[in-house]
């Protein structure tokens, strides 16, 4: 059975990955029809720009009110191209994207003011970059794209998006939902096709690149966008620690556990997958999992996106197991259902230096590693290059805030697993090699612009009436400085008589040069 196949004369195919049913198939963009894509966004960015912002924040509460009207039908038509149940795609996309559209409506006006900058007339105004490329992944298509390019759109630019070759079949519902909202021409190009395509757009001449996908594609984008210094925003992988202490609500925990890692097959970049555990709790967490784990034999469950991605998941776990790990739960390919379904896994007894541990695993299973306290649960959890979130669990909230202090990541939950807490009202991003910016909430829409400062009467005016230099001009700019320190009224009066020292020198100077100062 296939995911997505590129097929002579070059063809993309989506496929169902429950049931192997041909989606959408698309030709994908070549050289030529990227750069006019850009160009097409360019020639749109100025009339677009000049919009009011109300003006632009009405063609996105269309959309909005489109896909409230038509929630059903576009979950049902996300969850064939990502093989997952109905409810996933109206939970973890439909609502999440409303309500970031709502906040971004609500708050855009606000955000996008000009700002003052320092107390003599100079003011930041919000500039859009100009054209943004957004390139982006599949696991889920409409909520990580949409506030994204819209957050772009409100604040005045025109956007090109690459949509993962994995998600083309929810790419042209998305594509379709532009439409429908009334968007002028050019103001959002899609450029379809797969990674090629995205180094195409990286080589355009866009103004600023957001990328959401693994580390090494990241990086690779970096070193493109290095030649011609173009700004990005990074959000990458990530392999988020949850750490259980002593005294954690350990039920709360479990099922959080469960829920974290196994819904969507674990490919949420925010799933918990490093699971720190105290010893004194350590076999009562597990039986806890496992009971948990075992109680989804009866439900409908996400299978993994693609073959490859299914056959690396059973690799690691073997590989796991090889080096001393438990296998106390599933690891089997699910051969009663079509597609690539595997069976939710629970490891014990894992070690850091296991490739279960140390890759974005991007699958159901959950790795459980056995530690002394929460020290050592945080030097481990710290001990991974990916920094994007984590979550600890206890009853101490005085502890838990000081655990998420010590953690080098973007975003970190308290008793609670990171993809509820995560919210669209909220920014988003990690640290380290998970990436760098943010997307989403106020600071996500901060992201899409400059703040370009206007200096309407500016107090640099002093130095320049200073010019050309005196030696009174050193005293004065001398008194200037040490006034602003503690005490500093005790300089006034040099002030003063630097002042009209300076006077002096000048009336002397404009007498022999008959110059008139303005
Ligand atoms: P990927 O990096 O393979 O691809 C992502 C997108 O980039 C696709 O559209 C792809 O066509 C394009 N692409 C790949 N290589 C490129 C290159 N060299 N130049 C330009 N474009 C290129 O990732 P994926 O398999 O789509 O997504 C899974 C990864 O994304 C996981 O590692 C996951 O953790 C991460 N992810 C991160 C976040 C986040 O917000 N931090 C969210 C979701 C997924």
């Amino acid at each position: 059975m296939k995911t997505m196949e590129l097929v002579s004369p070059k063809i993309l195919i989506s496929f169902n990955p429950s049931t192997g049913e041909k989606l959408a198939e698309i030709v994908p963009d070549s050289s030529k029809d990227v750069s006019l894509k850009v160009k097409r966004a360019d020639d749109a960015q100025d009339n677009w720009k000049n919009l009011r912002i109300s003006q632009r924040l009405e063609s996105i509460r269309r959309l909005h009110d489109i896909l409230s009207r038509e929630s059903e039908r576009i979950a049902n038509n996300l969850s064939v191209e990502t093989g997952r149940p109905l409810q996933e795609s109206l939970g973890a996309e439909i609502l999440p994207t409303l309500r970031g559209l709502q906040f971004l409506c609500k708050s855009a006006p606000a955000l996008l003011k000009p700002i003052r900058a320092g107390s003599h007339g100079m003011f930041a105004y919000a500039e859009p970059y100009g054209v943004v490329a957004v390139i982006g992944t599949w696991n889920y298509p409409l909520y990580l794209n949409i506030i994204t390019i819209c957050q772009a759109l409100a604040a005045g630019n025109t956007v090109v998006w690459k949509p993962s070759e994995l998600a083309i079949h929810s790419a042209l519902e998305i594509e379709k939902l532009f439409e429908l909202a009334g968007f002028p021409d050019g103001v959002v190009e899609i450029v379809y096709g797969d990674a090629e395509a995205g180094r195409l757009l990286t080589r355009a001449d866009c103004d600023k690149y957001v990328f959401t996908g693994g580390v090494q594609s990241g990086r690779s984008i970096l070193a493109e966008l290095a030649k011609s210094g173009k700004p990005s925003v990074m959000e990458l992988s990530g392999n988020d620690a949850f750490i259980v202490c002593m005294d954690a609500p350990l039920e709360l925990a479990a099922r959080s556990a469960v829920w974290g890692r196994v819904s969507n097959a674990g490919q949420s970049c925010i799933a918990p997958q490093r699971f720190y555990v105290v010893q004194s709790i350590y076999e009562s967490f597990l039986n806890r999992l496992r009971v948990h784990l075992e109680a989804l034999r009866l439900c409908e469950l996400t299978p993994l996106r693609t073959e490859p991605a299914r056959q690396r998941c059973h690799h690691l776990v073997r590989e796991a197991v090889e080096h001393g790990a438990r296998l106390l739960v599933g690891g089997e390919f699910d051969t009663q259902k079509p597609g690539f379904h595997y069976t939710p896994v629970l490891l014990a007894d894992c070690n850091d230096s296991m490739s279960v541990m140390k890759e974005d695993l991007f699958a159901p299973v959950i790795t459980v590693c056995p530690v002394m306290n929460e020290h050592e649960a945080v030097l481990k959890a710290n001990s991974n290059p990916m920094g994007l979130g984590a979550s600890v669990w206890t009853n101490d909230i005085v502890q838990g805030k000081k655990l998420a202090s010590q953690l080098k990541v973007g975003m970190v939950s308290i008793n609670d697993v990171l993809m509820d807490a995560s919210h669209p009202e909220v920014s988003f991003g990690g640290v380290r090699s998970s990436g760098f910016g943010k997307l989403r909430g106020a600071q996500g829409i901060a992201e899409f612009v400059v703040r370009k400062v206007v200096a309407e009467h500016s107090v640099i005016g002093f130095r320049r009436h200073l010019f050309p230099y005196f030696p009174s001009a050193a005293e004065l700019l001398k008194s200037a400085a040490t006034i602003r320190g503690a005490g500093g009224w005790r300089s006034v009066p040099n002030l003063i008589r630097s002042a009209i020292a300076w006077q002096r020198q000048f009336s002397a100077f404009k007498k022999k040069t008959g110059e008139n100062k303005p």
